[in-house]
């Protein structure tokens, strides 16, 4: 495996493998790889011969009170998980070659990004666009894999990548949990124990809301709101959004039709951590 820092150099390696008929998957994650990120480098390795991780802790997807200067950056141990999942390159950039002090151009999206995480962060999608945009054109890829955890963000790519007509397919991975449920997410480490135990109401929320609905409940505002009251009786727990919404275009939906699939989104806190979660539910 290969470790790259300049996005010149990064680009010319993938200008020869593209000239070389070498089919390129990336994976873009903010490292302190767990068995998300190595589910997405599984996954890309089905569609792709080539294997691009990079590792950057994007600086303008983070508001001015979050954890930007906390973020976990065990690079040596990511470097070697990279290696042993059989990552060829690895992307791992400083800021000052990502962000130049010259440079004045961003990219947003709207609609999609607007509500949820894109009311509650603002400024996030656009962080989240422009790094995206900027990766892309630095990896070349062919085909690129982001994790339907962040099923916003995942949606917001989608359209980003249809809108600036890139010819890059986009393929989302299924979110992984942990056996209790939790799904695995970097920022686990900031819990401690009982705030991990009490993180698990966000799961066992998204069965509630399939059960309800397979039981024929179609008031999705109702269910939100039992999950609401759900997350707020676990001791050290915050609600901060529970809603349901079509996958595609994130309107929300109030009223279950028969047969139409939708996407159960939540945020909460287990102390002072916030936690995003989402499930697929069936009618
Ligand atoms: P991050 O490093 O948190 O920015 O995540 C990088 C990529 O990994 C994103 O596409 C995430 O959606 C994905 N990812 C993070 N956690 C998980 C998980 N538990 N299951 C699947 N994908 C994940």
């Amino acid at each position: 495996m290969q470790i790259i820092t300049e996005p010149g150099q990064m680009q010319a390696i993938a200008e020869k493998l593209r000239l070389n008929r070498q089919c390129i998957g990336v994976v873009m994650t903010m490292g302190a790889l767990h068995e998300g990120h190595l589910s997405l480098v599984k996954l890309a390795r089905e569609s792709a011969g080539i294997i691009i991780l990079t590792i950057f802790v994007n600086p303008t997807q983070f508001g001015v009170n979050e954890d930007l200067h906390l973020y976990p950056r065990p690079f040596e141990k990511d470097a070697a998980l990279a290696k042993s999942a059989g990552v060829d390159y690895l992307f791992a950039p400083e800021t000052g070659s990502i962000y130049p002090e010259h440079s004045q151009t961003t990219v947003e999206c709207s609609g999609v990004a607007s509500r949820f995480e894109g009311e509650r962060r603002p400024g996030h999608f656009k962080g989240v666009a422009t790094i995206v945009t900027k990766l892309l054109n630095i990896t070349k890829p062919h085909i690129a894999i982001f994790g339907e955890k962040d099923a916003q963000q995942l949606a917001v790519i989608r359209r980003l990548v249809e809108d600036l007509n890139m010819d890059i397919k986009i393929i989302g991975a299924p979110i992984v949990r942990e056996k209790n449920g939790l799904a695995v997410s970097s920022r686990n480490i900031y819990l401690s124990n009982e705030e991990r135990d009490a993180a698990t109401i966000l799961y066992k929320g998204i069965c509630h809301a399939q059960q309800r609905v397979g039981e024929q409940a179609h008031n999705l505002l109702t269910i939100a709101e039992e999950i609401e009251a759900m997350i707020n009786r676990t001791p050290g727990c915050r609600s901060d959004y529970v809603g349901f919404v079509d996958e595609a275009t994130f309107e929300p939906v109030e009223t279950a039709e028969t047969g139409r699939k939708y996407l159960l989104l939540l945020a909460m806190y287990s102390g002072a951590v916030r936690l995003i979660d989402n499930g697929k539910i069936d009618a």
